[in-house]
């Protein structure tokens, strides 16, 4: 693609917040570049129906939803370019941002590169990743009405998405590889005062059982810590919830971020600790994770940006 090596803005990932980020930017004519990343659209690419996005009715298949993003920034002037970013340098203005073989500068980058949720890495949890299996209990809970389910972990993330998953399903299970949550003392009580929750403790998982043909996940193969022994827990969904990682590597030692790697964003702002870097979306957020929160977060971004912007023209 022609290119030009200058731009006003560059935008790194392109899920929900990158992608409004650009929708916005380009709205304020400063032509931003996207560098879509290692998985374009994001982390709703992986997912099936979404529902919980506002204006979507009848709901919409994740993949879908991000083509529509990206056509409304392209509508605009936004571009796309499909590298992932190797390396960036804010020592000094204009800021470095290489995307494999090409570099680029831009006046102002934003940092769009969310987070990958942990998976347990067995070969038929991937095969199953939207039959049954899900990291995201708020986006796919409510498929499982009247259903049950396995829950994979024993941290707040497991007890807050257990607990969410008993409005729906029969029965939760959670499978975790200790006899002891690592979760807060509030949320354990939660879950462990919830009838319909019950735990497996001291237990591993070998396997997802099921088949993507023929009605997705049916249950998963366990191993005890213990003694060894392997079990059958039959279940109708597969939650993981053993934690997320922001994708924020690339800047570690030149951004602030918190101990577990969040870029740390000024209050009410989506600035970082260099002028004229913004960080949104999940790369920045623990807590909501949301499509919507993340699209809002670009949108302020794109704000962010564009007065930063305006304020440096000034300034020459
Ligand atoms: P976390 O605290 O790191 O807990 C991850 C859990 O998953 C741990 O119990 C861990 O087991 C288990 N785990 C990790 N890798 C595993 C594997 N390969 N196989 C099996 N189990 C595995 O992550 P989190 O629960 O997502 O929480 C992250 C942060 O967000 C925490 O600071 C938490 O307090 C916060 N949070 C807060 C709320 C809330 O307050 N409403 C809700 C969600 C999250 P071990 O215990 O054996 O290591």
């Amino acid at each position: 693609m022609d290119l030009p090596a200058h731009h006003k803005v560059i935008i790194i990932g392109s899920g929900p917040a990158g992608d409004t980020a650009a929708l916005y930017a380009a709205r304020a004519e400063l032509q931003p570049l996207v560098i879509a990343g290692m998985q374009p659209g994001g982390q709703l690419t992986i997912t099936t129906d979404v529902e919980n996005f506002p204006g979507f009715p009848d709901g919409i298949m994740g993949p879908e939803m991000m083509e529509l993003f990206r056509k409304q920034a392209e509508r605009f002037g936004s571009k796309f370019l499909y590298k992932t970013v190797t390396a960036v340098d804010f020592s000094e203005r204009p800021y470095k941002v290489t995307a494999e073989d090409r570099e680029f500068t831009a006046d102002a980058v934003i940092i769009a590169t969310g987070a990958t949720a942990k998976l347990l890495g067995l070969e038929s949890e991937s095969n199953l990743m939207g039959y049954g299996v899900s990291a995201c209990a708020t986006c796919d809970g409510f498929f499982f009405r009247g259903k049950e389910v396995v829950v994979v972990g024993g941290g707040d993330s497991a007890m807050e998405e257990a607990t969410f998953l008993t409005k729906f399903a029969s029965k939760v299970t959670i499978v975790h590889r200790r006899e002891e949550l690592r979760a807060s003392k509030i949320m354990q009580q939660r879950a462990l005062q919830n009838e319909k929750i019950e735990f497996v403790w001291n237990k591993t998982v070998l396997e997802v059982l099921g088949d993507k043909e023929n009605g997705g996940v049916t249950g998963a193969r366990l191993k005890d810590t213990k003694t060894g022994e392997e079990s059958v827990i039959s279940c109708d969904g597969f939650f993981l919830a053993i934690g997320h990682t922001p994708n924020s590597s690339l800047f570690t030692k030149t951004l602030e971020m918190d101990d577990v790697g969040y870029i740390i964003t000024k209050p009410d702002s989506s600035k970082t600790s260099i002028p004229g870097v913004f960080a949104c979306g999940d790369v920045q957020d623990s807590v909501y994770r949301q499509a919507v929160t993340a699209a809002g977060s670009g949108c302020m971004a794109a704000i962010d940006a564009e007065h930063y912007l305006s304020e440096l023209d000034f300034e020459r």
